[in-house]
């Protein structure tokens, strides 16, 4: 028997439809560094997405699925390329201007985008890379930065450029905006590639419509009109982990860093524009703890940050507590979307020593995300908070296959899909009865010692809360014994004389790391080496350590 309820397909149109006129007053501001913010209200947000889908359509010719690219920062203009591409019809492909020169011409490339529309400020970035990016036609311009190296390099490889605001200047500031399918492709978004080449992820109206809602649940993010969210997550990174779409949900104002994210300007913007929330990797915030600590400001009005991408290690989550921000810890991926746990501690644990336990937890599954863990002989684990295994999930925002060009079978690798088409997260932990997440390590990055796992991510947690020590990383080293042993690499804090020895007694020190898994090896650096989405990058260490640079 069929239901007798309205077949109404969840499409970002209607996220912008309902964001541009039920919270039309709702802004967005753009940091521009020069003391004057730009603010746009969801509606003119509204009304420009319209006309960028007009001229995209109009004097572009994007039709049908063709992908349209951003290289873009964190600004109103991203916004609203993120609702007008899409509600079109066509994908939105947001590419990640950290990567590799080589990374994203294979990207482009692979993904065969047509159109890029591009920030000023990334010309430089862009220009030397026209003559290979062969599906490219169109290239749009948006916000200050110098032109000149743009025309030379378009001419010469056939590609047109255009200024934003020309092009939409004079457009209708309403466009009838398609019946699609819910299941038809949005937008794509590449994996960083620290586990190997790319791989494309491609998200539907339904799962971006369905992953909004949960983000904005109580349980989740739950921000509301009356909050103002500082988007420091690139765009390009898993969509700003969903903020732009589920703000147009509840019309929480979103403040905008464009490619202001040292620390210096991340502590003006949260002192001058006073956000209630935000959200970044963890070494944005430790580089902002930094900055707070030495120049203090009025940062009272940030009262929840969202923090995720990595382990949040609890010395960082301690010293955003004292300073009145409370950390909430996620976690997620490329593939799911990205919102897979979130750590809010149940109710009956608020304000008991259990608390702080479950807030470093990674967090509880929410409705929507089915979890498995799956132990090394592909055993099914209980969820007793001990078992540990490879952390498998499945659900309506959780990549199923890899995109693999448009007429080509999508990819599913065996290490990535279970035969029964579940995630292979390639994380490995342990769940509690209570479904909270907790991840002890990669499963690339764990050590293997002697038959025994080392968890990195613990030895750099313990050796982080070291008052000496800025940051560690901790990666595996071959070692004729026992296979593998931990090798400490420490960025000390500037002035001290911390040295191995103390090091290592602190680690010893009140039971912290058993002494089996104490390295021995250590090095001090002078900064952690980081991806292009800002997480420790251990591939570049292990290489290091391979051509003894870091002996
Ligand atoms: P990439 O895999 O290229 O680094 P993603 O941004 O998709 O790109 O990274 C997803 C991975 O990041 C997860 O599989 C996990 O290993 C790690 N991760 C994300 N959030 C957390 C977290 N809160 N704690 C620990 N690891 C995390």
């Amino acid at each position: 028997m069929l239901s007798t309820m309205q077949d109404v397909p969840l499409l970002i149109s209607r996220i912008l439809a309902h964001g541009s006129t039920i919270h039309g007053t709702s802004q967005v501001t753009t940091w521009t560094g020069d003391g004057e913010p730009h603010r746009r209200s969801y509606a003119e947000i509204g009304a420009r997405a319209a006309q960028l889908a007009h001229a995209l359509r109009e004097d572009l010719g994007v039709s049908g699925d063709e992908r349209v690219a951003t290289l873009m920062w964190n600004n109103a203009e991203h916004v609203e390329a993120y609702f007008a591409i899409p509600s079109m019809g066509a994908v939105l492909h947001t590419l990640n201007l950290r990567l590799p020169p080589e990374q994203i011409v294979w990207i482009v490339d692979h993904a065969a985008d047509r159109v890029v529309l591009v920030n000023g400020s990334l010309i430089p970035l862009l220009a030397p890379l026209l003559p290979h990016l062969k599906s490219l036609e169109h290239v749009v311009v948006s916000g200050a930065g110098d032109r000149s190296a743009l025309t030379d390099a378009a001419a010469r490889a056939q590609v047109r450029v255009h200024e934003y605001e020309d092009l939409i200047a004079g457009k209708p500031t309403s466009y009838d905006w398609p019946e699609l399918d819910e299941r038809a492709a949005a937008a794509m978004c590449y994996t960083s590639g620290t586990t190997g080449d790319p791989k494309g992820v491609v998200y539907s109206h339904r799962s971006i419509y369905l992953h909004s809602m949960q983000v904005n649940m109580a349980q989740s993010m739950g921000l509301t009109d009356g909050d103002t969210s500082l988007v420091v997550v690139p765009q390009f990174h898993v969509n700003a982990w969903g903020l732009p779409h589920a703000t147009f949900m509840t019309g929480v104002n979103m403040l905008m860093p464009d490619r202001f994210l040292q620390p210096v300007p991340l502590a003006e913007m949260i002192e001058s524009e006073r956000p209630t929330h935000a959200a970044a990797v963890p070494t944005i915030w430790q580089g902002l703890l930094a900055e707070l600590l030495a120049k203090p400001r009025d940062v009272s009005a940030l009262t929840q940050v969202t923090i995720g991408g990595s382990a949040c290690p609890p010395s960082l989550m301690e010293a955003f507590d004292a300073l009145g921000m409370r950390v909430c810890h996620a976690w997620g991926m490329t593939e799911t979307s990205p919102l897979g746990t979130i750590a809010r501690p149940p109710a009956h644990a608020v304000g008991t020593d259990e608390e702080f336990a479950y807030r470093l937890t990674q967090g509880r599954f929410p409705a929507g995300v089915e979890a498995r863990l799956t132990g090394p002989g592909g055993e099914r684990l209980p969820w007793d908070g001990e078992s540990a295994g490879e952390l498998e999930v499945r659900g309506p925002w959780i990549a199923g296959a890899y995109y693999n060009g448009t007429d080509a079978e999508p990819l599913r690798p065996v290490d990535k899909f279970s035969e029964d088409g579940w995630l292979k997260t390639g994380d490995v932990g342990t769940i509690s009865p209570d479904g909270f997440l907790t991840l002890t390590d990669r499963a690339k990055d764990v050590i293997k010692s002697g038959g025994e796992w080392i968890s990195s991510v613990e030895l750099e947690n313990a050796l982080m809360s070291h008052p000496d020590v800025a940051e560690a990383a901790v990666v595996a080293v071959p070692d004729e014994k026992w296979g593998e042993r931990p090798l400490a690499t420490v960025v000390l804090k500037e002035g001290s004389t911390a040295d191995f020895d103390t090091l290592r007694d602190f680690l010893a020190g009140e039971g912290r790391i058993a002494k089996w898994q104490l390295p021995e090896r250590w090095t001090v650096i002078e900064s952690v080496p980081k991806t292009s989405v800002g997480k420790f990058d251990k591939k570049v260490l292990r290489r290091q350590y391979a051509e003894g640079a870091l002996d």
